[in-house]
């Protein structure tokens, strides 16, 4: 196995995601990527850490907790809360996800800026600001829009254009508009900071220029970014939430929200690994590894570095692996239109965990953007997944665990040996691509081998040799089980809680996280057999398409306006009183025949007994849901839900892992109208 030499640990970071936006699915791509990187290092026993975090500073934070009638604070805490459970629903396994707004990071950032300062990397300059009177606040970075100043572009954000990629300041912006309220804002002039790029940029450039093993982007942008000469970056914001500037005259604002955001990897790893931490972050033995979007490159090798150069003692991140975009369907994706599929639906739609990890995988935009679709998924995951890989693991236990019970004796052949042969460079090719961050090349690999492993069994035939040479049968089936054992290992980054249940089918007692090799001892006893990847029905991927596209059931895009109410999260009252709400009981609970998290429940809603389709599986019994009293959609268009007709909705309240049914207060007639 190949091993970069020279480090003794590896600490690997996803960049954060900022806790306003539920992640959409292209979003998570460096969050998926750094945790299949992590889960290989600590499968092949080295010592690792994965380090993630919600990004809590700036503008919005402090609008959006308004809104709620939150604190800031409470806001971020509940939604630093639902990101992570969406992870972890996932699999996504961090040893600490953190928060930006912690004591420990608010430390680590004052200290940061106070070296920089007294290195003299810090400028004073006035700043000529936006602010907006109606809304009275001064309107940083993305409340502000206008014209990009470098290239034109109209709907450049006050940060940065998206057309150019340029960093900008909001009062660059030629005719600027606050994106509060839409008035134009009025330029008010104020001291500020700013760390002195042009001053850092010869170390920086050296520094850089020695990352020869860097791909692409993350070489390129930054050196042409320094070539073109860089300029000075604002560091200070005048907000309330945020972290404190320990300088005089700047008491009442508060660092940037890229400034201090980075060093949420230190301090998440001080909090997690207390007295430890130092090892992992001033020590030359380390290899910092950041997984990011291509969006984030600039900060993570310009920015954050120059942070880090604070001070001789931090050490500099060695790789940074970008990766390009992922889109929805030849569109952006956007909460408020409801295009695309985010983090928070990955669990309603009845896709397990594995299948979206495997195809984000097999995917990944690792050189070049792609383009996500439902019929894509479904090709993807039954093509290669399911008549690929499942298909070999589910004939070799079933048969084997028929005709033998446990892992038979073997006398390899000459072609025998040939195959395993193959499956081992394979297996190299594998770990080469693994540690360079080709990861979706690596995941590529397992599929040969599964192709190779499916060929064999095929050309060997088991099912005559079990009736005419029961000896090489035993053989030819002790391959295969040993190739579904290393297809286990191999694939366990990529899809660890499938893994743990083959593990279990091949008769292992330990977990294959924990395992330190594939190899099967004859005659362990094997567990049971069972499928493991589950097709995806057309039906159902269609369904999802129309779900997800923004569209209503008529097919027409929703109009301007609704996009507009939906951006406040509002819904007029002559919308709200199309929906019409029953109240009616429960009668009969079955299971749904083709889907392990779906009821098919029989409700009496007076004048009519409605067949209705509802995911409550994981949360309630038959018998603690028939006789109950529930709060019925009954005019929803009927559906199929895995080949079900469901004729309404019934209502529960969701958060996290707790699901409640909702009731009425008292019994009332059945059909009673919900007003
Ligand atoms: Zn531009
Ligand atoms: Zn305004």
């Amino acid at each position: 196995m190949l091993i970069i030499v020279g480090f003794k640990r590896t600490l690997v970071t996803a960049a954060l995601p900022y806790v306003n936006n539920v992640p959409h699915l292209g979003n998570i791509i460096c969050t998926l990527r750094a945790d299949i990187y992590s889960r290989y290092l600590k499968l092949n026993g080295r010592d690792a850490l994965f380090i993630c975090g919600t990004d809590e500073s700036g503008t919005r934070t402090e609008i959006e907790a308004q809104k709620r009638g939150l604190t800031p604070d409470k806001y971020c805490k509940q939604m630093h809360d639902d990101i992570l459970t969406n992870f972890n629903w996932l699999g996504i396994e961090f040893d600490n996800f953190g928060r930006t707004s912690s004591e420990t990071n608010k430390e680590l950032t004052q200290e940061i800026f106070t070296d920089l300062d007294k290195k003299g990397l810090i400028l004073e300059k006035e700043l000529t600001l936006l602010y907006c009177k109606h809304d009275d606040r001064y309107l940083p970075d993305s409340y502000v829009e206008g014209i990009c100043p470098h290239c034109g572009f109209d709907g450049a954000k006050g940060d940065q254009c998206d057309n150019c990629s340029k960093f900008l300041e909001p009062a660059e912006l030629k005719e600027p508009k606050c994106k509060l309220c839409g008035r134009t804002p009025e330029v008010r002039k104020d001291m500020h900071l700013f760390l002195d790029l042009p001053k850092l940029s010869p170390s920086l450039k050296k520094w850089i220029e020695s990352k020869r093993d860097w791909k692409g982007v993350t070489r390129n942008m930054p050196l042409s970014w320094i070539k073109e000469g860089l300029e000075p970056r604002c560091i200070s914001r005048n907000l309330k939430w945020g972290t404190k500037i320990p300088k005089k005259g700047y008491e009442d604002k508060v660092f940037y929200v890229w400034f201090d955001a980075p060093v949420g990897y230190i301090a998440f790893t001080r909090d997690y690994l207390k007295k430890d931490w130092k090892t992992w972050w001033q020590s030359k033995d380390t290899r910092i590894i950041h997984f990011l979007g291509k969006d984030n490159v600039p900060f993570h090798t310009i920015i954050w570095p120059s942070e880090l150069m604070s001070n001789s003692k931090w050490t500099l991140p060695d790789y940074v692996a970008s990766n390009e975009y992922l889109n929805y369907q030849g569109q952006q994706f956007s909460k408020s239109r409801n295009v695309g599929i985010f983090t928070s639906d990955l669990d309603k739609v009845g896709i397990e965990p594995s299948l979206w990890r495997f195809y984000l995988s097999v995917t990944l935009p690792e050189h070049k953007d792609y383009d996500f679709s439902w019929q894509d998924l479904m090709d993807k995951t039954n093509n290669e997944l399911v008549a690929n890989i499942g298909n070999f693991l589910f004939r070799t236990l079933s048969f084997s665990k028929k005709h033998f019970g446990e892992v038979p004796k073997c006398a390899l052949s000459p072609d025998d040996i040939k195959v395993i042969d193959k499956v081992e460079k394979l297996k190299e090719k594998y770990a080469l691509k693994m540690e360079t961050f080709e990861l979706k090349e690596a995941l590529k690999t397992v599929l040969e081998i599964s192709n190779l492993s499916n060929q064999y069994f095929q050309k060997n035939e088991p099912w005559v040799l079990v009736k005419t040479d029961k000896v090489r049968c035993g053989t030819v089936l002790n391959v295969c089980l040993n190739l579904c054992s290393t297809i286990g290992r191999l694939l366990y980054p990529f899809v660890p809680v499938s893994s743990e249940d083959l593990w279990e089918q091949l008769g292992y007692k330990d977990d294959v996280g924990k395992s330190r090799g594939a190899v099967l001892t004859v005659g362990q006893k094997l567990g049971k057999p069972s499928i493991l990847f589950k097709k995806i029905e057309k039906e159902d991927a269609d369904k999802f398409e129309v779900m997800f596209s923004g569209k209503d059931a008529k097919g027409s895009k929703s109009s301007k306006k609704s996009e507009k109410d939906d951006g406040d999260g509002m819904v007029t009252y002559e919308e709200f009183s199309k929906l019409k709400f029953k109240v009616g009981t429960v009668v009969d609970v079955k299971d749904h025949p083709e889907a392990d998290k779906l009821y098919v429940l029989s409700v009496d809603l007076g004048t009519e007994v409605r067949q209705i389709v509802a995911g409550m599986k994981a949360y309630y019994k038959p018998d603690e849901m028939k006789g109950k009293q529930v709060i019925v959609v009954s005019n929803l268009k009927p559906a199929k839900l895995r080949g079900i007709e469901s004729q309404g909705m019934v209502l529960a309240a969701e958060k996290g892992k707790d699901v409640v049914l909702l009731s009425v207060d008292k019994m009332i007639k059945n059909g009673a109208n919900v007003c």
